[in-house]
């Protein structure tokens, strides 16, 4: 089992043990450093590293620590962002560049696996999208037209591959599934032996660019030509996290009596949308069902999504076991495109690749080859296409900006009486609440064994106020996504700094 940026356990991080890195190097000058071991920072690493350049790759916990520990690797070039929106955004032939992109991808996957042999449950598969509303029947012509705009071959079918209503259905053949966990351990093997380098636990705390960067890590300076934020939203302060708007999602991993378990993916049209696989894993296969996405931060009792989540599942499947559950983070792009390249604000030797929404397992590989051809000034449109320097005032962005109101004031007091807490706090074990206390606010979290602990819930990136997540016990910001464990230690998210804490005094009676 590995590690992961929440409390609960995912399917993939239950069944592989942690990465060991083999190269152990004193060396600290390279021509890339990569921020973040998740899919995106190893694949680019490894093609870095095959196109010649020196790499190393730091990564603040342990690989697939983040979003990839808690992803559902549907790999698709049905996107959730629908082409018919990639057209009006973008135009025809950009929206062609971009399934174009996405088919090259699943391709690249293909091709890793089938270089460096990996064992990850990988199979082809078809998407299936089907509409149970007449609102949805339009939609579902808008997309499939778009789809065949942009040569994604959609085609109306009358089967759907689970039992579940409908009144329209259009597949995509073309898609795939894997075990994204022991799909990116293999690949960073493969950069080692190429030889790449990779820390663990190691976090970039500080860069400072001249014409290379230096950077300042918790295992030590290094320096390279060029740094690439591989961790899914960039450090720091930034025009991207205005473009880009953290939510959630949720996921079950569970086991069927009937043993029906769908070949394809399979997906609905609500709003949030359920999405539905299987993945057979050592011999046992599971069904893994996903939805309930909401803004990080805007659900006060997480643990309902899973419950709605767990209805939907046994009303439409015959669930013996409910094996994992869990939830992760993701960024929606403001403009429906990834961030792929230069950081806004920095002189050219700072990447990056964010902004993925619900596509990143194939966006990390359009990302690597992108970052790749970049570094090594090659041409390809991508580059263009996915700029994050891009202009894009488009429909939406507004209401992005205005995510960052939720400011609050600076926290002034620095330690409360215990006893007054508690008649304050009212909270159950792993219970955390962000409570009022003269005129002060405080977030409280009351441990297994009853303790309080209290922080200050200001968000050291912009000082908006986290709000509690009692499923995955994290403090969650909702304007950046920057996430804390219960002790105000930075678990994702763009913040570099901990919660401060609040000490919480007994009083001597
Ligand atoms: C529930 C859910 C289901 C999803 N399902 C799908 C799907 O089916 N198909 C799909 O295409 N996409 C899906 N996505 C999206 C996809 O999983 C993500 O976009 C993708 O995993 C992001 O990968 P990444 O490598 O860019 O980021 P991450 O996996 O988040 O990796 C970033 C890494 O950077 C590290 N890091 C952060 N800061 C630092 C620092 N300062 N120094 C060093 N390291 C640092 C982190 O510890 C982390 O390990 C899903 C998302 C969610 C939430």
């Amino acid at each position: 089992m590995i590690a992961r940026d929440g409390a609960c356990v995912s399917l993939w991080q239950d069944s592989v043990t942690a990465f060991e890195p083999q190269n152990n190097s004193a060396e600290t000058n390279f021509d890339v450093a990569i921020a973040g071991g998740g899919i995106t920072g190893i694949t680019t690493a490894l093609l870095l590293q095959k196109a010649g350049k020196k790499c190393i790759v730091f990564e603040a916990y342990n690989l697939c620590f983040g979003t990839t520990g808690g992803t559902t690797a549907h790999l698709n070039t049905l996107l959730d962002n629908p082409y018919s929106t990639i057209i009006k955004n973008f135009g025809k032939e950009n929206a062609q560049l971009v399934a174009q992109a996405c088919k090259n991808a699943i391709e690249l996957v293909k091709s890793n696996i089938d270089e460096y042999n990996i064992d990850c449950g990988f199979e082809n598969a078809s998407a299936y999208l089907f509409a149970q509303t007449d609102k949805q029947v339009k939609e579902l012509k808008d997309i499939h037209d778009a789809c065949r705009e942009v040569n994604v071959k959609a085609l109306y079918t009358n089967k759907l591959p689970v039992d579940i209503e409908y009144k329209k259905v259009m597949v995509v053949d073309g898609q795939a599934k894997f075990h994204p966990v022991k799909y990116v351990h293999a690949l960073a093997k493969a950069f080692e032996d190429a030889g790449g380098v990779i820390l663990q636990e190691c976090r970039v705390e500080d860069v400072e660019e001249n014409n290379s960067v230096q950077i300042a890590t918790t295992k030590g300076n290094f320096q390279a030509n060029v740094l690439i934020y591989a961790t899914h939203i960039p450090p720091g302060v930034n025009l991207l996290h205005l473009r880009c708007a953290p939510y959630r999602s949720y996921a079950m991993a569970v086991t069927l009596k009937n043993k029906n378990y769908p070949a394809d993916l399979i997906y609905d049209m609500y709003d949030p949308y359920h999405y539905i696989r299987s993945q057979k894993i050592n011999n046992k296969t599971y069904l893994i069902v996903g939805a309930e996405d909401h803004k990080t931060g805007h659900v006060e009792n997480t643990n309902e999504c899973f419950l709605k989540l767990e209805a939907y599942l046994r009303k439409y499947f015959d669930v013996d076991e409910v094996v994992n559950k869990w939830s992760s983070q993701y960024f929606e792009p403001a403009d429906t495109l990834p961030y792929i390249g230069h950081l806004p604000g920095h002189d050219g030797n700072i990447l990056v690749a964010s902004g993925y929404g619900g596509n990143g397992i194939t966006y990390s590989h359009v990302a690597a080859v992108t970052l790749r051809d970049i570094v090594s000034n090659k041409d390809n449109p991508l580059i263009k296409l996915f700029d994050p320097n891009r202009i894009k005032p488009v429909a939406g962005f507004v209401s992005f900006i205005s995510h960052n109101a939720d400011v609050v004031k600076q926290f002034i007091g620095k330690w409360f009486e215990h006893e007054k807490l508690k008649e304050l706090a009212d909270l159950a074990a792993g219970e955390g609440k962000v409570v009022k206390y003269e005129g002060e606010t405080i977030a409280l979290y009351k441990d297994e064994n009853g303790g309080l602990h209290a922080l200050n819930p200001v968000c050291t990136h912009l000082k908006c106020s986290v709000a509690f997540n009692v499923a995955e016990q994290t403090w969650d910001c909702p304007c950046h996504g920057a996430r804390y464990n219960t002790n105000g230690f930075v678990v994702t998210g763009p913040a570099s700094m901990g919660l401060e804490n609040i000490e919480v005094k007994e009083l001597v009676k």
